[in-house]
């Protein structure tokens, strides 16, 4: 067998462009040290990403009187970028950045919340869209990849949005309709590209797993309904992960409790679910006037400072989340668990609570009992995610970008 079959170049290639992504400004034999491939391999490497126009040498620095010359490695300039579009319960956002994940343009607009009207708002994620694309094109990048992020589960082929109870959506076949309004998406797609779409909670784990580290990660979302994921570490350098979607939403945990949407009876959303809280604490006004970030923001408030009913109201939620988490730890054995969304910011209560109901035996815990986390990424935890969900898999064929 050759020693450098196509494979093997490039994973390699993948290997260098990460350390350039990754390190600020290495040089070759910083790379060769790295990865362990030999200097030759690494020069002969970098001048194929070089030459894709992906990496670039920096100005020769010379340490006052000190050592030799270095020259370092970035990414180029003008390298392609990644493109993502987040669609949520109020806005329609556009992102644009770099490989190494550096923001080069954002737009955000409010979408109005024209409920079971995917036309209407396909129009406003479009123009977002292409206004970032007509940026970037501007400024001389060609777009690499394309992730569209909801909040709502997607599967199906070509994979669709299932359901979207925010917005009053049935299935929608929002890449669909967004490549007939566009035409940067069109353009992306005629040249080749695949765009993804994906559910917000999936991606947000990943970056949630990045941020904290540990090999598994259980990660609960709750923005506008409730869901989740489960990441474990490949067990190898190559920074790949394995991520299950998870119902969290769903898990039915209230026994004999009110029939859900979604056909059972008695699951998390019912107890916990954003709209339920906002609800019963007398904030469902402000949700349909200022919209739902707006309101849950308020209701986070009240309960910090003990304004009734948000606080026991909030109480009876944290105990159903806790329980609903102890019940996927015990199967999973996360090493962490990070809360994101609105409860991000009230996961001291969600800890104490799972800590109070972990099964003993003998007095000792029956599995090791992971820390309950907020998460600290805030909302662009899932624009992260996406990013660095893109650049894993471009880093898997460099040439390709
Ligand atoms: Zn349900």
């Amino acid at each position: 067998m050759p020693l450098a079959t196509p494979d093997v170049r490039r994973h390699n290639l993948g290997l260098v462009l990460g350390r350039v992504l990754e390190g600020a400004g290495e040089a070759r034999a910083d790379i060769a040290g790295a990865t362990g491939l030999s200097r030759g391999a690494v020069t002969s490497l970098v001048a194929e990403l070089i030459d894709a126009g992906l990496v670039e040498e920096s100005d020769v620095v010379a340490p006052a009187g000190m050592g030799r010359p270095r020259t370092t490695l970035t990414l180029a300039a003008a390298a392609p970028c990644v493109l993502i579009a987040l669609l949520d319960a109020d806005h329609a956002t556009a992102v644009a950045g770099t490989l190494a994940g550096e923001e080069l343009a954002r737009t955000s607009r409010s979408h109005g919340r024209p409920m079971g009207d995917p036309a209407a708002i396909v129009g406003v994620l479009a123009d977002a869209l292409d206004d970032v694309a007509g940026r970037m094109a501007a400024a001389g990048r060609r777009i690499a990849d394309v992730c569209v992020v909801v909040w709502a589960p997607v599967g199906g082929t070509p994979v669709r949005v299932l359901a979207d109870t925010d917005l009053a959506w049935g299935e929608v076949d929002l890449l669909g309709l967004l490549r007939a309004r566009s035409t940067a998406l069109a353009a992306f797609e005629r040249a080749g590209g695949e765009p993804r779409l994906v559910s917000d909670a999936e991606v947000a784990a990943l970056a949630e797993h990045a941020a904290v580290g540990g090999a598994t990660l259980l990660y609960l979302k709750a923005d506008s309904g409730i869901g989740g994921a489960v990441v474990l570490a490949a067990g190898d350098d190559s920074g790949a992960r394995v991520l299950l979607p998870a119902a969290l939403g769903h898990l039915p945990v209230v026994p004999d409790g009110v029939r859900c949407a979604c056909g059972q009876c008695g699951c998390l959303v019912t107890v916990a679910g954003p709209d339920v809280l906002l609800a019963r604490s007398g904030l469902g006004a402000l949700a349909a006037d200022e919209g739902l970030t707006v309101a849950l923001e308020a209701f986070v408030t009240q309960v910090r400072t003990g304004d009734e009913p948000a606080a026991s109201v909030w109480r009876g939620a944290a105990r159903e989340i806790a329980r609903t988490l102890q019940i996927v730890a015990l199967t999973v054995a996360p090493d962490v668990i990070v809360l994101g969304g609105f409860v991000a910011a009230l996961a001291a209560d969600v800890d104490e609570m799972f800590r109070a109901i972990q099964p003993r035996i003998a007095h000792a815990p029956v599995l090791p009992v992971a820390p309950v986390l907020g998460s600290t990424l805030g909302a662009d935890a899932a624009l992260w995610g996406a990013q660095r969900d893109a650049r894993l898999r471009l880093l898997a064929d460099p040439l390709a970008i």
